[in-house]
């Protein structure tokens, strides 16, 4: 079955071209180009009206929406979770896991979906560890009962898992991470910094061992700081001055405001930025209220001001963002629309080295892509050539 897509203004990865139809074929991208170079004779024909198409929105970090949790463990949930977001215009995600006893999170990789099996709505790429290597005093949300020291033994029994794992977030500086980041690494696994005290010159060293991201940039980490009156570069400072590392923010405009977005970008030019949503379960509703990780042990939280606050409100508690809205923070910071995808979408991919099928408008490309208008709202999101929102 082939479908034309005309009239539309398609984000290539370093264009954006008017006047353009997509055609696919089944589950996969057939051509673009000019809608003159298309006759009318498919077997679907859809009219954008010169909306956008851009590549499927992919995030690396992602714990749940739609009132339920990747931590709850069980395919009714994958499912909530994953379709709420493909409203939003993600079509593809790592299924997070918070730090918790290690039983709970080797059941979710047991239990996570293969990339083609849960097609209704986004796409589980694989599961992207959140802990349990963090420093205490930088473990934000993570619950100090879980974290711990770490330990090559105990890494290598994750290790068991190691096709169902992507990506890994850890705390740098802690003891033995110069042995444990490079055997990770041997696993063709991404290993990002987060909710860690180093230093920045801990932060330079980490690349080297293997540490190519920085997980939820500037929260969870420190910046300039004092040692007995004198100043001292922090982890924030380390990504920056890094030969290569990536900064993953979360661009919702209360974790990060619009300078920080600014300044990041412009720092570190945009193909070392990437967007995720860090979404905790109320995501996608409009609960006033919520359970930051498992419902019988989680953290009450309130929602307020499009983020999760502790009850009383004098901190963050977690992120309710959503895909659509990242894209369209980042853009009214200034950023083009074509940095801001390739953030969302190719740049992601490429980190978990899936961007041979996913993450560009090309030719045999997996036909996993969105259709928004020009105020970033989602129009139609498509999986798998299937559409599976669309906003009538
Ligand atoms: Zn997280």
């Amino acid at each position: 079955m082939k479908t034309l897509f005309k009239n539309a203004r398609v984000v290539l990865e370093n264009r954006i071209e008017e006047d353009y139809s997509l055609l696919i074929e089944n589950d996969h991208i057939l051509a673009y180009g000019p809608n003159t170079f298309f006759i009318d004779n498919y077997d679907l024909i859809i009219d954008v009206k010169n909306q956008f198409i851009s590549p499927g929105f992919i995030d690396l970090h992602v714990h749940g929406g739609g009132g339920a949790d990747f931590m709850d463990h069980n395919n009714e949930k994958f499912k909530i979770i994953t379709q709420a977001h493909a409203k939003h215009g993600m079509t593809a995600c790592l299924a997070t896991t918070l730090s918790s006893l290690n039983e709970e999170v080797f059941e979710l990789l047991e239990k996570c979906p293969k990339e083609d099996e849960n097609l209704e709505g986004a796409r589980i790429l694989g599961v992207h560890l959140e802990g349990p290597y963090f420093s205490m005093e930088q473990r934000g949300a993570q619950d100090p009962m879980y974290i711990k020291t770490p330990q090559v033994e105990e890494v290598n029994e994750f290790l068991k898992y190691k096709h169902q794992i992507k990506r890994w977030s850890m705390a740098v500086e802690l003891e033995n991470m110069d042995k444990i980041i490079p055997i990770i690494k041997q696993n063709n696994i991404l290993v990002s910094l987060a909710h860690t005290s180093a230093t920045a010159q801990e932060v330079i060293k980490s690349e080297d061992w293997g540490v190519s991201l920085a997980t939820h940039f500037y929260s969870g980490m420190g910046s300039i700081y004092r040692i007995k009156g004198l100043r001292a570069a922090g982890a924030v400072e380390g990504v920056y001055l890094s030969k290569s590392m990536i900064a993953e923010i979360i661009a919702d405009g209360k974790h990060l405001p619009k300078e920080l977005i600014q300044m990041i970008y412009k720092f570190l030019g945009a193909k070392r930025v990437i967007l995720t949503t860090d979404a905790m379960r109320a995501a996608g509703t409009d609960h006033m209220e919520s359970i930051l990780g498992s419902l019988e042990k989680g953290q009450r939280v309130i929602i307020k001001d499009w983020v999760a606050k502790l009850p009383d409100e004098t901190s963050l508690a977690g992120s309710i963002a959503t895909m659509d809205r990242l894209l369209k923070t980042v853009l009214d910071a200034g950023i083009s629309m074509v940095d801001g995808v390739n953030s969302i979408s190719l740049l992601p991919a490429k980190l978990i080295h899936v961007d041979d099928r996913y993450g560009k408008i090309e030719p045999n490309y997996k036909a996993d892509f969105v259709i928004f208008d020009d105020d970033i709202n989602i129009i139609s999101t498509y999986i798998n050539g299937k559409c599976v929102y669309h906003n009538a």
